[in-house]
């Protein structure tokens, strides 16, 4: 049976250090201050703000909730963008997804300053992580690396070997999960594809996934992965969260992955809850403290670097 790679060890290992580095700044007189915009109140995101709020207050990072009715003009959030981007008390933005249909996702992204574009969403910050050279890494992504990362550790394999003979087949392509995370399998020298919807409606996913040593899957779609897409070896990261109505009406959430077929056949599998979530949270904390030094002209550490064991600030 599979190993299970645990999401809130991780979390709990990443958060560790971060209260000490938000007093720090503090003490040195330094703004440090995250700042949320949710538009409406659509079920996952309003989730997600709810874990950033606590996961802030626990660490001490100041908090700025900017709740917006759904029905706000595009204008009016673009003019709040602009005040949170000249107010020196913020170093992060994070604009909360999915947004209204009548908003544009890719205009409202463009407005962040990309100082504080703490997800990585401004075209300048995801062609850098594009190029190699991030700025940011969007936290999803980087969850799922530092959880594969991690577990390396824990069974003694050398990530760089490990990486440089793998293959990694990431499910799903979107611009904010799927297409970081093939850069960050690029950066680390493995051999990746990239699988979506189309390939599904046409061939099937599984003459792919099959092949995988490290699959990755974030497609959102509830029991898309089964056993007869895994290989034995295989590592499996599921980002997906899907909620889920029990008989009994309870709204639960499962992942992408038929979690109970396929555990027991893989090599080593996250669980949804307690995986790729919550070191997710951490990441964007992180990613909150680095804007800020960055925004101080303080030194910041390699984030692609495969060396450090729990990657560093500093
Ligand atoms: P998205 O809807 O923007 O993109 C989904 C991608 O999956 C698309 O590229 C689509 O083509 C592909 N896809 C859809 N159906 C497929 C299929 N049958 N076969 C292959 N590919 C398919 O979603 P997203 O924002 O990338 O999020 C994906 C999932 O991850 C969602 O369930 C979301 O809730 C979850 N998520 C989790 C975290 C976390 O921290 N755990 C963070 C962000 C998103």
């Amino acid at each position: 049976s599979a190993q299970v790679i645990d999401g809130r060890a991780c979390a709990h290992a990443l958060k560790a250090t971060l209260p000490a580095d938000v007093s720090r700044l503090q003490q040195d007189g330094l703004p440090i201050g995250l700042a949320t915009i949710l538009i409406g109140d659509q079920y996952g995101a309003s989730a997600y703000e709810r874990r950033i709020r606590r996961l802030a207050a626990e660490l001490g990072v100041p908090h700025r909730p900017h709740p917006l009715p759904a029905d706000t003009p595009q204008d009016g959030v673009i003019r709040l963008i602009e005040k949170l981007n000249n107010d020196s008390s913020v170093s992060g933005i994070l604009v909360l997804r999915p947004l209204p249909a009548h908003i544009d996702e890719a205009t409202v992204f463009r407005a962040i300053d990309p100082r504080k574009d703490i997800e990585a969403v401004h075209p300048e910050n995801a062609g850098l992580l594009a190029l190699g050279v991030p700025r940011f890494i969007p936290s999803t992504a980087a969850s799922v690396f530092h959880l594969l990362d991690t577990w390396l550790d824990s069974v003694g394999e050398n990530r760089a070997d490990f990486y440089h003979r793998s293959l990694i087949v990431v499910v799903g392509r979107s611009n904010n999960v799927g297409k970081p995370a093939i850069s960050l399998g690029y950066e680390r020298q493995a051999t990746v594809q990239s699988v979506d919807e189309w390939a599904d409606r046409t061939t099937g996913i599984g003459r792919h996934t099959r092949w995988a040593d490290v699959l990755i899957v974030a497609a959102g779609k509830a029991g898309l992965i089964k056993t007869e897409h895994v290989s034995e070896n295989a590592v499996v990261i599921d980002v997906g969260i899907n909620p889920q109505t029990d008989a009994d009406g309870r709204v639960r959430m499962v992942g992408d992955v038929d979690y109970a077929s396929v555990a027991p056949r893989v090599r080593a599998i996250t669980p949804v809850p307690g995986g790729v979530g919550p070191v997710t949270d951490v990441w964007l904390l992180r990613n909150t403290v680095r804007a800020a030094r960055l925004l101080a002209g303080l030194p910041v550490d390699d984030v692609l670097s495969l060396a450090t064991p729990i990657p560093a600030l500093m």
